[in-house]
């Protein structure tokens, strides 16, 4: 058979499926009301791989905020005080640029390992589905057992088995969420000051224990009752798929050439589906991946472990659902590296480098001088002329910094008003005088730059206009 005969029957094959499911979401009823999803307990080759990658995020997301480098956590995002910390190098709104150039770079990435590996991210590494499905389902399953367990649970009147099981179910889910919570915290205002909050007491640090008090329920509210509807509904990258996907993603996808028309595994004419239903009823989002890719579709790879095992069973290969992409399926083409993924990676590559570079040359001290406003020269004795300007500076460590002003690649003065001494972590602002001898001034308006150093070591220049008498 050619390409031509294989996506002739592979389109064929596809309208035959029924696209009704696109008309309602899983996680809703009819009615409107919460369709609660009870997935089987998933097992199989992806799933334990799974597993160990989420040991591996879970140990980082609990150890990172108590890691530092030179006194500074190693990642913390302080949106309040506008503060963000990388690697232990403190980022202000001075540099707004590096991260305008960075938040760029995030999107190139997301969209180029998007259009090459479809939603790989939000199966394997999204905070969201790790706590869902590795830590607070597992619990799940362990306190109540496997779905048809839940089910006669959740049926049977309360009696003592459910209310042990349903309260110690919400005593567990709260306690990990008030957990989660003051480690989410940590990452915003540092480790430090939530533990001042347990040291100090609530009434010292209020502010800090309303803001762990309202993630601890955002929490609590997402893994007891919410769930799967942070990424079908709220999760904004989910949305992004249908723009971002095209036929060359690697998705986790049904292998629709293959397994239709689906039936009982021995009856004559049928694909190699055998239509068990296990790939739906492991599915934590409630949707069966045989209709075709989906919003819904977090790429958990539940399924496939699923199918693998009923292939087995009957005898047939696995991979019926498996890692491919629709050109892959339909054409039996192998995935190519296409030019959309080759223009993606060239703006990449650029866009890393210049932010590797502006990391690199990125000073601790950031400075601005300006011409003190209202003032233009002074005449002074000797036949010197002087300007007064200002200085801003920034002082981005956390250590006080002393200052010195020269002028380079021109003589002349600088005469200070005030010491520069810049408090650690603060703006500091003062005045200073910039004297020439009238003879070296060959224009009304002069270029100079003046570098400003730190234990004689130059770390900073800025430049500005000096202003004489018409020549
Ligand atoms: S369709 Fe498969 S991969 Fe997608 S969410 Fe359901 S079980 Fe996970
Ligand atoms: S698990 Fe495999 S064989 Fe069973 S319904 Fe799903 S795709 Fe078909």
């Amino acid at each position: 058979m050619n390409n031509q005969d294989s996506e002739t029957l592979a389109n064929f094959k596809k309208e035959m499926l029924d696209q009704t499911f696109r008309d309602a979401v899983s996680t809703i009823s009819k009615e409107g009301n919460r369709n609660y999803i009870h997935p089987q307990k998933p097992k199989g080759r992806l799933y334990n791989l799974r597993s160990y990658f989420s040991y591996f995020y879970l140990v980082l997301f609990f150890t990172l905020p108590f890691i530092k480098i030179g006194g500074e956590p190693i990642f913390l995002i302080n949106v309040l005080e506008r503060k963000f910390i990388l690697f232990g190098k403190i980022f202000w709104p001075q540099d707004f640029f590096i991260f305008a150039i960075g938040f760029l770079t995030f999107l190139v990435f997301i969209i180029l390992f998007t259009v090459a590996f479809g939603r790989i991210w939000c199966g394997w590494a999204c905070p969201q589905t790790i706590f869902m499905e590795m830590v607070f389902r597992k619990i799940e399953f362990f306190i109540e057992g496997d779905v048809t367990k839940q089910k006669r649970l959740n049926s049977m009147p309360w009696n003592g088995e459910k209310i042990l099981k349903k309260g110690g179910k919400l005593i567990v889910f709260f306690m990990l969420s008030f957990l989660i919570a003051n480690f989410f915290l940590g990452y915003i205002i540092g480790i430090d000051e939530v533990g001042k909050l347990v040291k100090e007491g609530i009434f010292v640090h209020f502010g800090t224990f309303s803001a762990l008090v309202i993630f601890t329920m955002v929490f609590f509210f997402v893994y007891i009752w919410f769930r799967e509807q942070a990424c079908i509904i709220v999760c904004p990258y989910g949305r992004l798929q249908g723009v971002l996907l095209d036929k060359n993603s690697i998705l986790v996808a049904y292998d629709y050439v293959r397994g239709e028309p689906r039936g009982k595994a021995k009856e004559d004419g049928h694909g190699d589906c055998v239509n068990c239903h296990a790939c739906v009823r492991v599915c934590p989002t409630g949707i069966d991946i045989r209709n075709g890719t989906q919003l819904e579709c977090v790429n958990c790879t539940a399924c496939i472990d699923a199918c693998d095992e009923i292939m087995e069973h009957v005898g047939n290969p696995k991979g019926l659902i498996r890692y491919a992409s629709e050109n892959n399926i339909a054409l039996n083409e192998k995935t190519t590296y296409t030019w959309r993924l080759k223009m993606y990676t060239i703006v990449l590559t650029a866009l890393i480098s210049f932010l590797a570079i502006l990391l690199i040359t990125r000073a601790d001290v950031s400075a601005r001088i300006i011409k003190t406003p209202g003032q233009t020269y002074q005449k002074l004795d000797d036949n010197k002329i002087s300007n007064l300007y200002n200085i801003k500076l920034a002082n981005k460590t956390r250590k006080l910094i002393h200052l010195d002003l020269k002028l380079e690649d021109i003589d002349g003065e600088i005469k200070m008003i005030n010491n520069i001494d810049v408090p650690k972590e603060s703006y500091f602002q003062t005045s200073f005088f910039v004297v020439f001898r009238k003879d070296q001034l060959h224009h009304r308006k002069t270029k100079i730059k003046v570098g400003i150093y730190e234990n004689g070591k130059r770390i900073q220049s800025a430049t500005a206009t000096f202003l004489g008498p018409a020549i």
